[in-house]
């Protein structure tokens, strides 16, 4: 016959270790294990999750024997007790509690006092000669049992509990006197049998039987259910069941019930930190209907400081823990202890006290802050409790991200709540803090942000219309929608905080305003949102901007990780200042320097333009010109040769567009010089990627359709001018003539902006393919770079220049711009009299530069992998597009696990990788690999790199420390699963 059923400290004895959280749940497991290291927990036994999953694929019948068997651990818990079920002299009473191996809302709560009956409570009363104390457990069954397991809104029973309240002087729950207690069972009885049309069960075994099916069929609630898919979560796992001897945290002020942490939570301090109440059942503390008092003497004096107490009144009315039961506090001190030892990590302990006799009722990992969670495994690292590979793998790196970010100061943040400040909790979409101006849409955003107002843009929920709005926002908050809604997914991507889905705002778009719970706010009121945590303030909170220096914890577990990690960790960094962020959080090169950035800077702007509009025509000519040089070359007696060369020479001279080409370049040089030197100065002794131009030429060009528009307008304002007889402009105004030749200049920006028009620009005239066309931008970039090397370097620094070729899909383009590139290298460092030595390499970004690693590598001496276009051209799917509109549905219809932007794709993006590292590393054995794109601050996908060999990833400066700590762990999970196969 299977076993179903094991008393807690069976489930110690027979179940190993490993395989207890799967059969006995996450609450069961820790019972077992209480009760086996001999702590004081009340006799009980679980119902394994086997026998729940028996239960579904019986049809929701309970499988042979478990019925038998929970009647025989039921008899073994009343002889150790010695009190029996249903005894109406000495009754045994239990707790029925869910728990399955993860701890889950949306399962069923706890059953508190199954087993008291009409006939039984008069026992309880002969057992504790306590008359109200028993009407009041007997109270709080009818309405766990009616609620939780028959499902009667709760408010009902509390309807009748409130107006008994009213009656009392003291209005709390314990101002109810026996009679009071008594008649309200009355009364929750009738309740009962009006709400369900059946009697409240008199058998105590039809009440455990009743409420174990609740557990059992809780597992399959829409809630949990809903859980279990947005959380990955397995739905063959099954729900464990407990039952539990009850045991009265509520017998008198000589009882008590409490939850507790062995460390502060919040901040990671080492103290225990935890709330108890006086004379109270397990849910009173949790549920709020009294002020719960602090555990410590410490921690009460706090708080009564912070709430005006006098230090009298304090330890009249508020006492600690410590202080009301010095005995037991002190035993409990050292049960939370010995957990905390024996199982490695903070501790999360529910208690309860019976006329002065502790009783442990839960204990499992503790939930904690990312600070909390930081300085607790350093902490515990230093205490010899865990070793320092431990401590790497327990942070998980997202959470690091949030000490990182800017947050609110929680003393702060405290005060509004008790302001009353907190208007709702959202969905805590992207971390980080914010505060700033509510505004509706996004265009006020946008127009406010410019300004230089801080702005929070609220919206119902957001679209790609509304993104610009988002770039100029501090923060994001949405009433609608869920964790991959475009608000949450684009916020991510900006790295801006988001809260959304939060429903309980009332948004008024025409009144520009939104209410909550009444209150309102309108446009231009100071709100703040916390992305970390989901919740919604009114007011202004100052935010605290977070230095790595200042975080010693931190800084000391991303030096282990250091120790730890294969991988290195580069940054992408256009800017010096970037550069410099990058380097104090660690970074050890720049993987990505893009160069176009340099160049829509308004102060350089009007020159890349005239360099755009006149390259076509200047490379013509410059061609034509090589082309006749060549010529008259190869036949010197040839008087045409030499005639067409003549001309060739004579246009150039004569161009327009050639000079206006050349001076913009001139122009450009030395711009593009002082921004690679700022890099090297950052960057001194590592190395610098820095990858020459890439866009498509029109993003640096006004807008076709504006312009043209410009031109209509501008025409017909000539044609009214011109019927006008004797037009004289006004002061101020422009002359016929004048507007004639602006425009002119429009027709002509406007015939260039079409000429360089593109149907797909993503897959035009972008990256290396320029480089081909228009060889002096390559110069120009590649001159720069070297130039600014041999200033630095007079000046002690090592520049350390890696100059990378985008989107190259064939070795014969690199080699073309090798050719160049070595070419301007020589020249400049010849004239300079300066060493340099630098790398040439290439972005992996099409697949068919992956597919021809192999021979790409013969030329590139690195590779760069750029995940963001290397994603789009393998899936052909253009990110822009597809964000927030189907790649939505996509993730919904679980058509792919996860927005293959933000994690890579290992099984299709990642195959290219994998085949791209092996092909180039034949050829060139020590070829350098990293990735580029966003992918490389991403944990799963640092994971994959470091699987696949790269030497290193590069990832945005505040990303740099999660990139260190998941390299670190990839590399510790990577040993971990080599001694288990061994
Ligand atoms: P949850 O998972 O919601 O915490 P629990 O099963 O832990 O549910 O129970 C809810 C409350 O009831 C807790 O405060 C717990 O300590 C208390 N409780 C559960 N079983 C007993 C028991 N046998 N005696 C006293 N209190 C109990
Ligand atoms: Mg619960
Ligand atoms: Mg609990």
């Amino acid at each position: 016959m299977k076993k179903w059923v094991y008393l807690f400290e069976e489930g110690y004895r027979e179940i190993p270790a490993e395989r207890r959280r799967d059969l006995l749940g996450g609450k069961g497991a820790g019972l077992a294990e209480m009760a086996g290291a001999g702590l004081p927990v009340p006799p009980g036994f679980t119902i394994t999750t086997e026998a729940c999953n028996a239960y579904f694929a019986a049809g929701r019948q309970f499988p042979e024997g478990l019925w038998e068997q929970v009647l025989e651990a039921l008899h073994r818990v009343e002889e150790k007790v010695g009190r029996r079920f249903g005894d109406p002299q000495n009754p045994l009473l239990v707790s029925v509690r869910s728990g399955a191996k993860f701890s889950m809302p949306g399962m069923m709560d706890t059953v508190l006092n199954v087993g008291l009956t009409d006939e039984t409570v008069k026992g309880l009363i002969a057992q504790t000669g306590d008359e109200r104390f028993a009407y009041d457990a007997y109270r709080r069954l009818i309405q766990m049992f009616g609620r939780i397991v028959k499902g009667i809104p709760g408010e009902r029973f509390e309807h009748i509990l409130d107006r008994y309240k009213a009656k009392t002087k003291g209005k709390q729950d314990t101002d109810l006197t026996a009679e009071m207690l008594r008649d309200i069972v009355e009364e929750f009885k009738a309740l009962y049998r009006k709400e369900l049309e059946a009697e409240f069960p008199q058998d105590p075994l039809e009440q455990l039987r009743q409420a174990i099916r609740a557990v059992f069929d809780s597992w399959f609630g829409k809630r949990a259910v809903d859980y279990r898919n947005f959380y990955k979560i397995p739905h063959d796992l099954g729900t464990a069941c407990n039952v539990q001897t009850m045991v009265f945290g509520n017998m008198g002020f000589d009882s008590a019930t409490g939850v507790a942490f062995t460390r502060n939570p919040a901040t990671g301090e080492k103290e225990l930190y935890g709330e108890y109440l006086p004379n109270a059942q397990g849910e009173d503390v949790v549920a709020g209907i009294r002020t719960p008092l602090k555990i410590t003497k410490k921690a009460s004096q706090e708080w009564a400081r912070e709430h005006g107490i006098s230090e009298e009144e304090r330890r009249l009315r508020y006492p600690s823990l410590e202080e009301l039961m010095p005995e037991t506090y002190r035993q409990f001190l050292e049960v939370a202890a010995l957990l905390e030892r024996h199982y490695r990590d903070v501790q999360d302990l529910e208690f309860t006290i019976e006329r002065g006799r502790l009783w442990m009722l839960q204990t499992r990992t503790g939930k904690r802050t990312a600070k909390a969670a930081v300085k607790i495994a350093v902490d515990m690292v230093h205490e010899g409790l865990i070793t320092k590979e431990e401590a790497v793998m327990r942070v998980e790196p997202e959470q690091i991200n949030q000490l990182l970010l800017p947050r609110f100061d929680e003393k702060a943040k405290e005060r509004a709540r008790e302001k009353g400040d907190l208007l709702a909790r959202g969905l805590n979409a992207s971390p980080g803090a914010a505060t700033g101006h509510a505004v509706f849409d996004a265009d006020t955003a946008e127009a406010w942000g410019r300004d230089g107002r801080p702005v929070i843009l609220v919206r119902p929920e957001t679209t790609p219309d509304d993104v610009h709005g988002m770039i100029a926002a501090r923060g994001i908050l949405t009433q609608r929608g869920g964790a991959t809604s475009h608000a949450a997914v684009v916020a991510r991507g900006l790295g801006k905080p988001a809260v959304v889905g939060c429903e309980a705002l009332q948004i008024d778009l025409e009144r520009k305003q939104f209410s909550v719970n009444g209150r309102v706010i309108r446009e231009g009121d100071f709100i703040s949102i916390d992305g970390s945590t989901g919740e919604v303030f009114a007011g202004q909170i100052p935010t605290i901007d977070p230095n790595l220096a200042e975080e010693r914890e931190l800084a000391e577990l991303l030096s282990w990780a250091d120790e730890f990690r294969r991988l290195r960790v580069w940054a992408n960094a256009d800017y010096p200042r970037d550069a410099r962020k990058a380097r104090e959080f660690g970074a050890e090169g720049i993987g990505l320097a893009r160069t176009e950035h340099m160049f829509f800077e308004t102060d350089r702007l009007p020159y890349v333009r005239q360099m755009i509009l006149n390259a076509p025509e200047a490379q013509r000519l410059m061609d034509q010109l090589r082309a006749a040089q060549q010529a008259a070359q190869a036949r010197p007696d040839d008087p045409k040769a030499q005639k067409a060369l003549r001309a060739a020479e004579r246009a150039v001279r004569a161009s327009k567009a050639v000079k206006a080409y050349r001076k913009a370049l001139d122009r450009l040089l030395p711009v593009q010089r002082k921004d690679f030197e700022g890099l090297f100065e950052a960057m001194d002794g590592l190395p610098v990627i820095i990858r020459l131009i890439d866009p498509p030429m029109h993003e640096f060009l006004p807008r076709y359709e504006e312009l043209l528009a410009e031109v209509v307008e501008l025409r017909t304002r000539i044609e009214e001018r011109r019927k006008i007889k004797g037009y004289r402009p006004r002061k101020g105004e422009k002359s016929i003539r004048q507007m004639e030749e602006e425009l002119a200049e429009k027709e002509a920006l406007l015939r260039a902006v079409n000429a360089l028009r593109e149907m797909n620009p993503m897959l035009g005239l972008r990256g290396v393919r320029l480089g081909i066309l228009y060889p002096d931008i390559i110069r120009l970039q590649v001159r720069a770079i070297l130039e600014a090397a041999c200033n630095v370097k007079r000046r002690g620094i090592t520049p350390r220049p890696e100059i990378m070729i985008p989107l190259s899909a064939d070795v014969k383009e690199l080699q073309i711009v090798r050719e160049i590139v070595d070419e301007v290298a020589r020249e400049v460092t010849a004239r300079e009299g300066v060493e340099i030595e630098y790398k040439f390499g290439t972005m992996i970004e099409v697949p068919r530069a992956a597919l021809l690693a192999g021979e790409i590598a013969q030329v590139a001496e690195f590779f760069s992998f750029g995940t963001n276009d290397l994603t789009q051209t393998v899936w052909a799917i253009s990110r822009d597009d597809a964000e927030g509109k189907f790649l939505l549905r996509y993730l919904e219809e679980k058509i792919v696990p996860e927005n293959p932007f933000q994690v890579l794709d290992r099984k299709g993006v990642g195959r290219l990788m994998r085949m791209a590292v092996e092909e180039g590393r034949r050829t060139r054995p020590d070829l350098e690999v990293g990735i580029c794109g966003e992918h490389g601050g991403d944990p799963s996908s640092i994971e994959f790199c470091h699987e696949i060999g790269l030497n290193y990833v590069s990832a945005s400066p505040y990303r740099v420390p999660v990139a260190r700590l998941a390299a670190a762990q990839a590399a510790l999970k990577e040993r971990a699963a080599r001694i288990e196969t061994r």
